[in-house]
């Protein structure tokens, strides 16, 4: 079989997790193809993307030595692993090459002090530097474990348009450059280690794909190489039916469909990023969420296919404002609902939930809580005449409520599952404030008070024995 994994930066932050890593490589290597991806280390004390960052910004205004105090730290970093992983010759000869890798950052922050800008394409070449020293650096523990290795650098790989910091990948030209550069890597039996998150445009100036994007790298190789499956390692057992912090006996789900997996990453559950993913469910690709901590654990498989006949997980989303736009001349008003939308849109709010009963009456919607203030007030604006003439009498809000989501894409078509949400709300005695399910049925939303969030979660787990 043959297999992409990715290891996120916590995964390789410390000498011993890189330990792991090497173990869980070499073991998976005896029975499969594997190409890794990796992001940049996360250590305890030193997030390398975030600080590469912080470094240009700081150039932008001027200090030219921003590297001065980073690049020491980074290469001790690197460095003190690669002291416990790789041969010592090995060690000489990645030093020899960060040294250089670092130098060149150097000179580039030198230069954006002297501009006084920092251009988005400066920024990239700044931020895909931690995945270019660790791809570098794994490769060698690897060889130090006894696995053939080479590190790769995406930007012969993964092309992209020029969006710079939020890059998209030309896919067709993707997979043709992964084939021609892995495949033969893979014939010979060595494993490559692919940075994440970095690309480059057709010209070849280095492009990143937006933050978190090692995940996403993961599965454009996944899908440019015709992998049978893609594991993400992290630092959980995969994908739980609720937050354990609330629902302490919240467990792993052992399978989840891509639907489910994409309601549950919308609803705040830190799984994988639906465009993330998105290569690889058009392809039908099985996705593995596996704990690089605990890799005896069987994790989440995630593929196609629609799941059991009941929810699968719960999940809530804070912070949340519901505003309520009402009155008797709603009915039959044509075009309210776009004007209510647009103007939500003007103030910028993310709308997370709508609800509208046929009388309509009223119109409800949620936003984030930090967004609620300025979207009340386009909508005031923009409905003023109705105001006048009483169309529309109110604008309601309540500034704390929770979302509530049951996920599950077996629940469509399943009787009786809302009829157990609201019976366990009424068990609990959480007065439900809003509804909503949309058509495809693999979610209901409940609006709760904020209060009420965390029972209203429990009593749902507990009412579905999730
Ligand atoms: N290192 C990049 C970031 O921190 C990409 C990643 O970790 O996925 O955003
Ligand atoms: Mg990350």
């Amino acid at each position: 079989m043959r297999v992409v994994m990715k290891f996120g930066g916590t995964s390789v932050g410390s000498a011993d997790a890189i330990r792991r890593v090497a173990a869980i490589v070499s073991e998976s290597r005896q029975s499969h193809e594997v190409v890794v991806v990796v992001s940049a280390m996360n250590a305890p004390d030193l997030r390398t993307t975030d600080t590469l960052i912080a470094a240009a910004h700081a150039a932008a205004r001027g200090d030219g030595g921003s590297t001065a105090h980073v690049a020491p730290r980074l290469l001790e970093l690197h460095m003190g692993v690669a002291a416990e992983l790789a041969p010592p010759a090995e060690c000489a000869a990645l030093e020899t090459e960060l040294r250089a890798m670092l130098d060149y950052l150097s000179d580039l922050s030198r230069s954006i002090a002297v501009l006084g800008e920092l251009t988005p394409r400066a920024l990239d070449l700044f931020s895909g530097l931690g995945e270019r020293i660790n791809a570098r650096l794994i490769a060698a523990a690897l060889r130090g474990a006894g696995v053939p290795s080479q590190a790769v650098d995406a930007t012969g790989l993964i092309i992209t348009d020029d969006r710079y910091g939020s890059a998209s990948p030309l896919m067709e030209e993707t997979a043709e450059r992964s084939r021609e550069r892995l495949l033969p890597m893979l014939a010979s039996g060595s494993v490559p280690v692919v940075t994440g998150f970095i690309g480059a445009t057709r010209a070849g100036v280095p492009t990143t794909l937006g933050r978190g994007g090692s995940d996403y790298t993961c599965s454009i190789l996944g899908a440019s190489l015709d992998a049978d499956e893609v594991w993400f390692w992290k630092e959980v057992d995969g994908v739980l039916t609720a937050n354990p912090k609330v629902v302490p006996e919240a467990r792993t789900l052992r399978q989840l469909s891509y639907s489910e997996m994409a309601e549950l990453a919308y609803y705040g559950a830190n799984v994988l990023h639906p465009k993330t993913v998105q290569p690889l469910v058009q392809r039908r690709i099985p996705i593995r969420i596996l704990n690089t901590f605990n890799p005896q654990h069987p994790g989440t498989l995630i593929g196609a296919g629609r799941g059991d006949r009941t929810a699968r997980a719960v999940t809530a989303i804070r912070e949340v404002s519901m505003i309520t736009v009402g009155g008797p001349g709603m009915l039959g008003l044509a075009g309210v609902a776009a004007r209510i939308f647009t103007a939500v849109a003007r103030a910028g709010a993310n709308i997370l939930l709508i609800s509208q009963a046929s009388s309509e009456q009223s119109v409800c919607l949620s936003v984030p809580r930090a967004e609620g203030a300025s979207a009340v007030a386009e909508l005031r604006k923009e409905l003023a005449a109705e105001f006048s003439d009483h169309d529309v009498e109110h604008i309601e809000v309540l500034d704390s409520v929770v979302i509530v989501a049951v996920v599950g894409s077996g629940m469509r078509g399943t009787p009786g599952i809302a009829g157990r949400v609201f019976g366990a709300m009424g068990a609990a005695g959480i007065n439900v404030i809003a509804i909503a399910q949309g058509s495809t049925e693999n979610n209901i939303s409940l609006v709760v008070s904020a209060e009420d969030g965390d029972a209203a979660v429990r009593a749902i787990h507990r009412s579905f024995a999730l």
